[in-house]
């Protein structure tokens, strides 16, 4: 018959019986099942080993790796100034007046091939933005697979100064002085 027994740190067990990881609720009984399993026995015996909760890093950053991969592949091998498959910009077809965005995938289809000018000249912002992007991609996910949860926030000052570069290049690009901004 088993007799239960309580150590000085409250875990309850069962003399004669050695305690099981069921009876272990949380965590912190872990410890006091050590306790109790000296207590009872009279010697150390093995511990449940801790079960780490943080989470594995490997399935979030695959996800949107292969997405960008896929995409990249796609722009390298379809130029968009050629290819009828791309989407449209809807406000270039509906108002006539370029955005900041406009441009962006054949500037990014001449970066794929290594051609720094036309890229920079189907989308300054964009290409000037890409360092800028990348550091802030890199510093997530290396925090990321550290396995801590890092947010993307920026100062206010930051965002407003993006903004009026956004407002301004897109203002630039429609003047008839700034053609060298026309994609
Ligand atoms: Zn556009």
């Amino acid at each position: 018959m088993s007799e239960r027994v309580t150590t000085l740190h409250g875990y309850k067990g069962y003399m004669g019986a050695m305690p099981s990881c069921n009876d272990v609720t949380d965590v912190t009984d872990v410890t006091h099942l050590a306790e109790a399993t000296v207590a009872v026995c009279g010697e150390s015996r093995a511990v449940p080993p801790l079960i780490s909760t943080k989470r594995s890093a490997a399935p979030w950053l695959l996800l949107p790796l292969a997405a960008i991969a896929c995409a990249l592949a796609l722009l390298f091998a379809f130029n968009p100034a050629e290819s009828a498959f791309y989407p449209t910009c809807t406000f270039y077809w509906t108002t006539g007046l370029l955005c900041p965005g406009c441009g962006s995938l054949r500037a990014m289809h001449q970066l794929l091939h290594g051609h720094i000018a036309p890229a920079f000249r189907c989308n300054a912002l964009l290409i000037s933005g890409l360092p800028v992007a990348g550091w802030f991609a890199v510093r997530f996910a290396v925090r990321r697979l550290r396995g801590d949860n890092p947010r993307f926030t920026l100062p206010a000052h930051w965002m407003w100064m993006g903004l009026v570069i956004l407002v301004a290049f897109a203002i630039l690009r429609n003047l008839s002085g700034f053609r060298w901004l026309t994609p």
